[in-house]
């Protein structure tokens, strides 16, 4: 099927957030691993292209989205999405402009949004500046990331630098006039040369207005929220076949296994959660696996019943990893977990699994490369940005979910698997 909309995300967690949130409206969305290699085929009315370049230099970001766009335009897109975090993590140089402004370029349009907002999640934007619940985002944690501090909450500001053209805002005040004022306004900032339109929104119905006003550019920007309202407003304009087959959900056998590599607050709670409720568990250290390596977990996993769901975890608490990573380095913690989970995985598949949880971004792509999972269809939300996904994996069909560390609440594991039953 044609695709309406083409997306392009900046990370792999952000992508899956998307995604989520585009299939919320019962549209088939289907997410790739990079840009495919080969040319489009079995398309869906909403593809999604994660990408990992949030963070790496200019050049390849912009490369790497234009091939993306490239491939969403031979799939029949004429309309974009460029999906960013909505704390607007960038450095000085980018990748949030540059990549716009490259998109803009290659689209040959001249004014394109920005629009991170998520007000469910406690992210709005006024008079252009991004607040992080009550906080601006400056004096939010986020002014502490290790590889993005989030230094300005004003995103004209912080825009200007990462850009070549002008900067502007269309503020509260005229999105609460409604579409067509907001889409008078644009008008009226571009006809001034305004390229880069920061839009405030500071609740769910600005996001509607925003998207509706938005609609026909070639190029919108912002978080997964401002594209939520998307699928229905295309529906309502007949771009959507009434009759387009939803997603049907592959027929799965009942094996299963829980995969937890991050050790975020959050997961920590549903690691214990899950234990508590006497599901079997192994926990991986990679002190030990630095001796003997990880044979003994993927022996353990083979030989487990699969259909109680077990669970291999990493997860552990701040001072565990902290020994863990000054005896081995952060890196080659983090690898070496990485690849057990990852084996891990391959061997419940081997054994019969079809369904697997796995929680941690990192441990989300190691384990999704070593299944061979190249697309994913996005099937029913667990919670907020994280969906149940379907996919291939060595010809076998697999339901997979997808959860970066502090996403689910603490029931996360066991209401992911009640849910695919449910389907
Ligand atoms: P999150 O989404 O919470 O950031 P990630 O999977 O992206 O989770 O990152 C967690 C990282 O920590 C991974 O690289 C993982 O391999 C590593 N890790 C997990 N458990 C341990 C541990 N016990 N000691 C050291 N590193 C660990």
């Amino acid at each position: 099927m044609t695709t309406v909309l083409g997306c392009i995300a900046d990370d792999f967690t952000g992508a899956t957030d998307l995604a989520g949130l585009l299939a919320r409206s019962g549209v088939k969305v289907s997410l790739r691993m990079g840009v495919p290699t080969d040319a489009p085929s079995e398309t869906a009315p909403f593809e999604v292209i994660a990408l990992k370049i949030r963070t790496v230099p200019v050049e390849q970001a912009v490369q790497q989205a234009l091939e993306a766009l490239d491939w969403l335009q031979a799939a029949g897109a004429t309309r974009f999405f460029w999906k960013y975090c909505s704390t607007f993590d960038s450095t000085a140089q980018g990748n949030i402009g540059p990549v716009a402004e490259a998109l803009m370029d290659a689209l040959g349009t001249k004014q394109t949004i920005y629009c991170p907002a998520f007000p469910e999640n406690g992210r709005s934007i006024f008079m252009g500046n991004l607040f992080v619940g009550r906080q601006p985002l400056a004096e939010s944690p986020m002014k502490d990331h290790p590889l993005t501090p989030m230094r300005d909450s004003n995103l004209m500001r912080l825009l200007d630098p990462q850009v070549t053209r002008p900067t502007g805002l269309a503020d509260r005040q005229t999105v609460a006039k409604g579409s067509d004022a907001l889409t008078n306004e644009l008008e009226r900032l571009r006809k001034d040369g305004i390229a880069h339109v920061v839009v405030d929104a500071v609740a769910n119905d600005d996001l509607h207005v925003i998207a509706s006003a938005c609609r026909n550019m070639p190029l919108m920007t912002g978080g997964s929220a401002v594209a939520m309202p998307l699928p229905g407003i295309f529906a309502r304009d007949g771009l959507l076949a009434a009759d387009a087959p939803g997603l049907v959900q592959p027929d799965l056998g009942r094996g299963a296994v829980v995969l937890s590599g991050s050790c975020s607050a959050m997961t920590n709670q549903q690691v214990e959660a899950y234990i508590a409720h006497g599901c079997p568990a192994y926990r991986l250290d990679p002190l030990d696996f630095a001796a003997e390596g990880h044979a003994k977990a993927v022996a353990w996993v083979a030989a487990q019943d699969l259909t109680k769901a077990p669970l291999v975890y990493a997860t552990a608490n701040p001072d565990s990893v902290r020994a863990a990573q000054e005896r081995l380095g952060v890196q080659r913690a983090g690898a070496m977990v990485e690849q057990a989970l990852a084996a891990c995985a391959v061997a419940a598949r081997d054994a019969g699994a079809q369904r697997f949880v796995v929680a941690g971004g990192e441990t989300s792509g190691a384990v999704s490369q070593a299944l061979g999972v190249d697309r994913l269809d996005i099937g029913t939300e667990i919670a907020p940005g994280v969906p149940w996904c379907f996919a291939t994996s060595n010809g076998t069909p697999i339901a997979l979910t997808l959860k970066s560390g502090n996403f689910g609440s603490k029931g996360f594991f066991r209401d992911a698997l009640s849910e695919l039953e449910r389907e």
